[in-house]
Formats: structure tokens, C-alpha cells, sequence
């Protein structure tokens, strides 16, 4: 019998050197991400010009390591074929398994970001980490919530309240979060004709960086009832997410061989726009 402890994910404290790069990337993301930041990141990446398919963009992602995750120094793409073999071995359905697969696939915002944007390889405060809702007062569950002061915006007072801009009770399709990832593939995928992922998959991409929420329990002023049943969809989405996390990497190919009719199935045969 094994009596090694269960692994601890997301341990924000150790004081190694992965840890520091995490400090600093959500000291830029919490001093940069502002309302006014957001909403030129949504007008200058949604544009749906760029073909790719989703492969050659599982691909790109060999490329990219994330440096706000504290639990993986893998490239992306090795995260994102684990929570897929995850979910499979779970016995959840083929759009799950997809949803696992391809979650984290807006990160190849980074093949057209830049480090102003913190969208690029070196300067990721605008593709991934925690996400929170800008124009309402940052809540305390947020990962080093002492950086939460550095935000611009916690001086405006249109901004700084709990419900901020918005009104009470309307609802997390209604905000506006950090940009990030999440909010891209969402975009992209809900942009493109063929998409039949079902709901409970489209929401577990766009929401499944927003901890201070889904596990934070903040924001209960901007909350509808609609979104108790979004958050039981995320905690089952994010097993997948933090638990299958593992050293050891998989073939890309021999996984290419399962996962590809999976992929036409949901998203058809044409190139997603990106
Ligand atoms: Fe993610
Ligand atoms: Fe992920």
C-alpha cells in the first residue's frame, strides 16, 4: 500500500524559484488588467481572420510554458492531453473529453501577442493566471490579494465598489474578466459555425480560470441564479484542470490517432478563426 501523501496543487507559498515568476506575473496582472485594458485587448484580438485548426494549434502549444502555474513546467500542450486522458478514463463523455483537450488552446494567443499585451511568451499577464471581474472591487479570495491594491481602477469609484459597473445580480455572462485565454477560445469557438460542444462545455472554457468565484465564493452581489448550475459545472470540469497533472509526457501523434474524430465530430473540418 502506498502511503504517499496526496499531491498539493496550487501551494502559492513555496518560495522557490517557479514561485517567484508566479508572484511577479500576478503583481503585472493585477497592476495592468484595468476595465480600459480589457476592453482593447476584446476589440484588438477578436477579429476571426486567422485560420488554424485545432491540431496545428495543440502543436504551437508544444512551445509554450505557462509561467503562472505553479504545478507544471511541461509545454502546454502535455497539460492539455493529460486532463483529456483524464477525462477519458473517467468514463466522461467524448465532448468532455474534448472540452479537456482543448481548454487551455486560446494560449496560442501568444503566436500574435506581444509583451506590451502580456500576451506574448515572455509576458503572459494577459493570456493566463486567476481571473477576476474588472470595474467591480477586487475581492479578497484573489491569489496574493495584497496586489489587489495596485489596481488602477480600486481608485475610481465607478470601479471600486462590490457591484461596481454593473448592476446588482446580472449574471457572470454579463462581466467583464481579466483577459486571458479562457475568454479567446470562448470567443473563437462560439464565433465558429460548426461548433456543437455542448453548453456545459463552452461554459467550462470560459470560466474555468475565474477561482475567485468557482472557488473563491466571491462576487455574490453580481451573481444570477443561472450561475449556481455554471458553478457545478466548472468544479466537474475542474478535476480535469488541477488533478491529472504528472511529470511524465504523451506521443502527440498516437494521441492525434484518438482525439482527431472527436474534434470533426464537435467542430467540423474547417479551420477554426482566430
Ligand atoms: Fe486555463
Ligand atoms: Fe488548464
Amino acid at each position: 500500500m502506498s502511503t504517499e501523501a496526496a499531491p498539493q496543487f496550487r501551494d502559492y507559498a513555496k518560495a522557490d524559484t517557479i514561485s517567484l515568476a508566479v508572484r511577479d506575473h500576478y503583481r503585472k496582472m493585477r497592476e495592468r488588467q484595468t476595465v480600459d485594458y480589457v476592453q482593447r485587448m476584446k476589440k484588438k484580438y477578436l477579429t476571426f481572420d486567422k485560420p488554424m485548426h485545432v491540431w496545428d494549434a495543440m502543436e504551437r502549444l508544444n512551445a509554450l510554458v505557462d509561467v503562472s502555474d505553479p504545478d507544471l513546467d511541461l509545454p502546454n500542450v502535455q497539460h492539455l492531453i493529460q486532463a483529456a486522458e483524464g477525462a477519458r478514463e473517467a468514463g466522461e463523455p467524448d465532448w468532455m473529453q474534448l472540452v479537456a483537450l482543448i481548454h487551455d488552446m486560446g494560449k496560442v494567443m501568444y503566436l500574435w501577442g506581444s509583451d506590451e499585451d502580456g500576451t506574448s511568451q515572455a509576458e503572459q499577464w494577459g493570456l493566463v493566471g486567476d481571473i477576476f471581474v474588472v470595474g467591480a472591487r477586487l475581492p479578497d479570495s484573489c491569489v496574493y490579494p495584497q496586489f489587489n491594491e495596485l489596481n488602477p481602477d480600486m481608485q475610481d469609484p465607478r470601479y471600486n465598489t462590490p457591484t461596481g459597473m454593473y448592476q446588482p445580480h446580472c449574471g457572470l455572462d454579463n462581466l467583464e474578466l481579466a483577459w486571458g485565454h479562457d475568454e479567446y477560445l470562448y470567443q473563437v469557438l462560439k464565433n465558429h459555425k460548426g461548433n456543437t460542444i455542448p453548453e456545459q462545455g463552452m461554459v467550462s472554457v470560459r470560466y474555468h480560470s475565474f477561482y475567485p468565484w468557482h472557488t473563491g465564493n466571491s462576487y455574490t452581489e453580481l451573481l444570477s441564479e443561472k450561475d449556481a448550475q455554471y458553478k457545478e459545472w466548472i468544479k466537474s470540469f475542474n478535476r480535469f484542470d488541477l488533478y491529472t497533472k504528472r511529470p511524465e509526457s504523451f506521443d502527440l501523434d498516437s494521441m492525434k490517432a484518438y482525439y482527431q474524430p472527436i474534434i470533426e465530430k464537435y467542430l467540423g473540418t474547417e479551420p477554426l478563426y482566430w
